[in-house]
């Protein structure tokens, strides 16, 4: 899982995984994923590689999601608000919502997970960034879809 084969299609269909929904950011000049919850990678998601939870107040990575802390990638249970995505990221970045796959450690909280592993496993494209959602699609090999439900 850390290091899939990049000639094959990510697969995360781990027993162990929890599924839930969260937002990713992406610029008009770099077709990929991130977030400003911390990942490694300066908060990057590489297409077909698990992104791992770096803390951003100093815990080890063993420990992430450390139980005294904030840290590791949020999912929730249900779709909804993502406090992560300010007015400025929304009018700098086109938003895209999604599920994701987390693994590894796993810590249950009151409307979701936090995980140290995770991996996106469906996007939703706003349709007014359509273009992107081909480019998304063959590179995470996720379902993408186009936010008026249209599956490419
Ligand atoms: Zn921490």
């Amino acid at each position: 899982m850390e290091s899939p084969d990049p000639r094959k299609p990510m697969e995360v269909a781990l027993d162990d995984a929890v599924q839930g929904w969260r937002h990713w950011l992406l610029t008009r000049d770099r077709p990929e994923l991130y977030s400003t919850q911390w990942a490694s990678q300066g908060g990057v998601w590489t297409p077909r590689r698990t992104a791992l939870a770096t803390c951003p107040y100093g815990c080890d990575r063993l420990v992430v999601p450390n139980p005294s802390c904030s840290c590791g990638f949020y999912l929730r249970r249900e779709p909804g608000e993502d406090p992560d995505i300010t007015p400025q990221a929304e009018r700098d970045c086109i938003v895209i919502p999604g599920r994701a796959a987390g693994w590894g450690k796993v810590i249950e909280g009151g409307v979701g997970w936090r995980t140290s592993k995770a991996y996106p496993t469906e996007l939703w494209v706003p349709y007014g960034a359509a273009w992107l959602a081909p480019g998304l699609k063959e590179a995470y090999k996720c379902k993408v879809n186009v936010s008026n439900e249209v599956t490419v």
